[in-house]
């Protein structure tokens, strides 16, 4: 268990994938999946799931925050493996 990771942070994927938290809770979620394999993990399968979902109308996360969670998540692996 990762410390700080909540149940409730499930939930508020939901929201944060919908772009429905503030930009500071949203900032937070980030930093959060970035440390957390859970959330990452959960977060893998929530995209998977919204791109089957996709084309029957569920919102899609504002495209510049997953490019800039990707790079977050990149740059940590880097710090990692060297
Ligand atoms: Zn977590």
């Amino acid at each position: 268990m990762t410390e700080g990771c909540e149940d409730d942070h499930q939930e508020r994927f939901s929201l944060w994938l919908d772009g429905r938290l503030l930009p500071e809770q949203a900032e937070l979620m980030a930093q959060h999946v970035a440390e957390c394999p859970d959330c990452q993990t959960f977060y893998s399968a929530l995209r998977r799931l919204e791109a089957l979902f996709g084309e029957a109308g569920m919102p899609a996360p504002r495209p510049g925050f997953s490019a800039r969670l990707q790079a977050r998540l990149a740059a940590r692996q880097v710090r990692h493996h060297t």
